[in-house]
Parts: C-alpha cells; structure tokens; sequence
C-alpha cells in the first residue's frame, strides 16, 4: 500500500511517520526547501527561533503528541518543570494594568482574585460540569451567566489568547470545557530538549529509516481522482500514484487542490463548509536577555496585558536554545480578524506590554513574527474543525486545520492524526 502525503509539517510527517512504521510505502511532498512546516527551528544569531510555536508542547511528556511520539519511536526528550503555569497580576487590588507594578500567582491559585460567591460557585461548577459538560454558545456567553466578574474574562482571554489564539467570546463552550478536562488529565506544558526542530527532524529520519521519501521544493498541484476515490497527486507536472492522500494542509487548501473533481452533492457541500473555517492569527515577540526575564520554564500568564496574552523562556529548561549566557523569551498575543489590517498598531501595543511588564529589565527585541492567512497560528481556529474524513474516498485531512476534540494546538494535531490512523488501520 502506498501513501502520498501533502505538507511535511508537524501532521504531514507525524502520519508520515506512523504509515512508514506500520509497512506503507511512504512519499511526502512539501512545497518549501525546509520541512517542519510551522513547528522547526530558524537559527537567528545563535538563538534557536521558530517558523510557528514557541517550543511548547501544551501537555509536555504526559498528553497526546508525547503518546503518539512513543509509539512511532521518535528519539525526542519532552522536560516538564514546575511552575508550568504563573499568572502576573497587578500588585494592588482594583489596578488595571501592570505600570504599578506586578505580583505573580501559582496557576493553581487562579481563583484566588474571585469574590467569595464566585469562588464557591465555582467549586461548584468544578464538580458538576465535569459530568454534564456545557454545549451551548461560547464561552464567554457560559461566564457570563455563571461567574460574571472581571476577572473571569481576563483570565480566560489571557489563557485562550496563548493557547487557541482566539478569546473567550470566540470559542464554543464544548471545546473549552474538553480543553480544561483534558488540562487535568495530561497536565501542564513542556518544552522538547532541541526546541520544535527536534520533534519533526525525529520524525523525518523515522520515515527515512523505513524507506520513505520526502521531496522538498515540490508543491503539490492537484490531487487526483478517479470515480470519488482519490488516485494520487499532481507535483512538478507529473502524476504520482497512491492507494491513499493525507494532507497536512488545512481543509480550504485541500478543496483548492480537489479543483475541476466533478463534484457530487457531498463533495460540494465539503467546498462550501471548508470556504467557512477561519484561521486563527497571532504576533509574537523574540527577545534576548543575559538575566532571565521570567526565571522559570512555564508560561506567564498575563491577563492584565493590552495585547500580550502569555509569555514563556524556553531556556530555563534548554539553554541550548540561545547562545552561552543569554535567554529566549517569546510572548504572544491574539490579533482578532478585524485589527488584521492594523498589524503595526496591534505590535506597537504588544511591546509597551512587554516594557510594562518587565519594567526595570534588560532586553533586546530580536525578531517581531506576524501570522494569518495560509500561514497563520491554527489553519481552523479550535472549536471550528472539521473531521479528518473527506467525502473523497481515502482522501484525509491532518494537521491544526483538523484537529481533534479538546486539542490545544500540536495535541490537536496528535488527536487528529491518531483518529485518522484508526480510521485507516480500521
Ligand atoms: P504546517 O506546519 O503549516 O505544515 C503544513 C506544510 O504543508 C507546510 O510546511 C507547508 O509549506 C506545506 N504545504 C502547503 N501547501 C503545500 C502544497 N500545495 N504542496 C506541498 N506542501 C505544501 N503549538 C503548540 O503546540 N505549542 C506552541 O507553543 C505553539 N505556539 C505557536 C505560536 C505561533 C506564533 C504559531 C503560528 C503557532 C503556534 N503553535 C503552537 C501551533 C503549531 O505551530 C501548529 O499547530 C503546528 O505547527 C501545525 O502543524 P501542521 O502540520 O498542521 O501545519
């Protein structure tokens, strides 16, 4: 059996990887000189900076991607610390920014800023939530109803912002409550020794290994069918035939490539709901230190931020991601569809977060990344994916424009390569 696969981004290669070890012929096709898609390395004076992720694994060693990285055998080291989560409030109470400065509160004291009554509600909604999940509207909406203060809407656009890069408002109630559930039973983030390069480099040299083929520089064109199954692709003006088509590309793109298939009504109604899915857009900020900025390895949660929503420093778990003495510190922040044209704006407010933040530090701003469109933080925003099956027999989606339930990020991705392997395997 042979499979041909679309993207060597984090998905592409992840199932690349899993195909070659369970005996498929295996061939990746990926349209830039570089694989790793939004999640490898760019060496930029001697720091190890990103194409995408801030060298995060939402769930560290113990959640979905660190499962699936075992089970194909990738030789990749994935360090938990603690704290894994700090979130920086302002040092008085009723402040509403961080210019008088701060004080940091352990993640798992983020009830603390609630009033009484919502701190006993939500130990509450803690218990019974957990058996009958909310499924109606966003979150905001649900906080709104239950536990509407101030707070709750700060810390929840701070989380949401860092980890889906969307706010509260726009993320269906089902999605973030799976996304807490799954908080509390993989735990908290960490970061791969190596950065993100280390994770798709493992996993192409597993490919390899098996026979595999990764083709750089070569952009697929079109997928090719044959009476509603898929029949290979299209790459370089030649045909390359396959019994099965995965693409890491988002499903919009995918339609794109199914161009001229003459379509049945499902195939049509696939196009119309693929043109729906919107990508998720985000800033982040490089900096370099010679003193640690933050001093632990978790995220800092900033919820107090006008744009900033979460910040971390790989480098107090590898020092290796930045030359000898110095540290790499990204932040992030969400940019909302309608700010999008206003880029220059949304970062000139991201870097006087960051003087507030760290007012009184030494830093050096190394490199400002901008994302959206077909390069942006999710290719469908988290809550909004559709299935990994296309109505194109053996034609399957992977990747964060097709994440699986409860994912944050490269977990989604995990879940949903998981589910499509199953559905392959079947
Ligand atoms: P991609 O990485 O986009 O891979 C798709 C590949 O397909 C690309 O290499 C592309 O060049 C290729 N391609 C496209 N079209 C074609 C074609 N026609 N032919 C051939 N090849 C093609 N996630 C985390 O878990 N932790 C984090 O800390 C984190 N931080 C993030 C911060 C930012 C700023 C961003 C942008 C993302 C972040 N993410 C994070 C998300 C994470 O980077 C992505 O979810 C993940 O890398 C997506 O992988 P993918 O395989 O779905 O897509």
């Amino acid at each position: 059996m042979k499979a041909i696969i679309i993207g060597a981004g984090l998905g592409g290669l992840l199932s690349a990887a899993k195909l070659s070890e369970s005996g498929y012929e295996v061939e990746v096709f990926e349209r830039l000189p570089i694989i790793g898609g939004r999640f490898t390395n760019i060496p930029y004076k001697g720091f190890q900076l990103t194409t995408g992720a801030l060298h995060m694994i939402p769930h560290g060693p113990s959640g979905p991607l660190a499962r699936l990285l075992e089970d194909v055998g990738a030789d990749v080291e994935i360090i938990r610390k603690k704290p894994t989560a700090v979130i920086r409030i302002p040092r008085k109470r009723g402040d509403t920014d961080y210019k008088f400065g701060h004080k940091d509160l352990l993640f798992e004291d983020f009830k603390m800023p609630f009033s009484l009554i919502n701190r006993m509600k939500l130990a509450f909604y803690i218990i019974t939530t957990r058996k009958n999940p909310p499924s109606e509207g966003s979150f905001y909406e649900w906080c709104k109803k239950h536990l509407d203060q101030d707070w709750t809407y700060r810390m929840s656009d701070s989380f949401f912002g860092w980890a889906l890069s969307l706010t509260s408002r726009d993320v269906p109630v089902e999605e973030a409550f799976e996304i807490i559930e799954n908080l509390y039973r993989y735990g908290g983030a960490g970061v791969p020794l190596g950065g993100c390069k280390a994770i798709t480099d493992a996993l192409a040299d597993i490919v390899k290994a098996n026979g595999g083929t990764i083709h750089t520089s070569t952009e697929v064109t079109g997928i090719l069918t044959d009476n509603g199954n898929v029949k290979g692709v299209l790459a370089d003006g030649q045909e390359y035939i396959s019994d099965l088509v995965i693409s890491d590309v988002g499903h919009s793109i995918t339609t794109g490539l199914l161009n001229g298939v003459a379509g049945n009504g499902d195939i049509r109604k696939y196009i119309d709901e693929a043109k729906k899915l919107k990508p998720s857009a985000g800033v982040k900020i490089c900096l370099s230190s010679d003193k640690p900025l933050i001093g632990h390895g978790g995220v800092l949660l900033t919820p107090y931020g006008k744009r900033v929503n979460g910040i971390n420093e790989v480098t107090n778990i590898d020092p290796d991601l930045a030359p000898a003495g110095k540290h790499l510190t990204m932040s992030h922040q969400c940019v909302l569809p309608e700010n999008l044209d206003r880029l220059d704006e949304e970062i000139e407010l991201g870097l006087q977060d960051l003087e507030d933040i760290f007012a009184g530090k030494e830093y050096e701003v190394l490199l400002i990344q901008s994302y959206s469109n077909d390069w942006p933080v999710n290719r469908s925003s988290s809550g909004s994916d559709l299935t990994n099956i296309t109505p194109v027999k053996n034609l399957f989606v992977v990747g964060d424009g097709a994440k699986g339930k409860g994912g944050i990020e490269v977990e989604g991705v995990a879940l949903g390569v998981e589910n499509t392997m199953e559905k392959i395997m079947e």
